[in-house]
């Protein structure tokens, strides 16, 4: 399963961003980031590298 962010916590730095092998993450109009779901091989790098923890299973 994709993995989920939590959009209140997510502070927009952009360090999920980098960590992905496959592009799967951006960041919306807002500065939130976004996960592509049908992009996403739930490798779960990007989970250890947000430092507010927005990022979950
Ligand atoms: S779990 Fe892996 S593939 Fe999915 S968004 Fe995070 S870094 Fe990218
Ligand atoms: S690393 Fe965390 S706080 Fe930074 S953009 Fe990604 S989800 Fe948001």
């Amino acid at each position: 399963m994709p993995v989920q962010i939590d959009k209140e916590l997510c502070i927009g730095c952009g360090a999920c961003v980098g960590t992905c092998p496959v592009e799967a993450l951006s960041l919306d109009d807002e500065g939130k980031s976004v996960c592509d779901e049908s992009v996403c091989i739930d490798c779960h790098s990007c989970m250890g590298a947000c430092p507010v923890g927005a990022i979950s299973e």
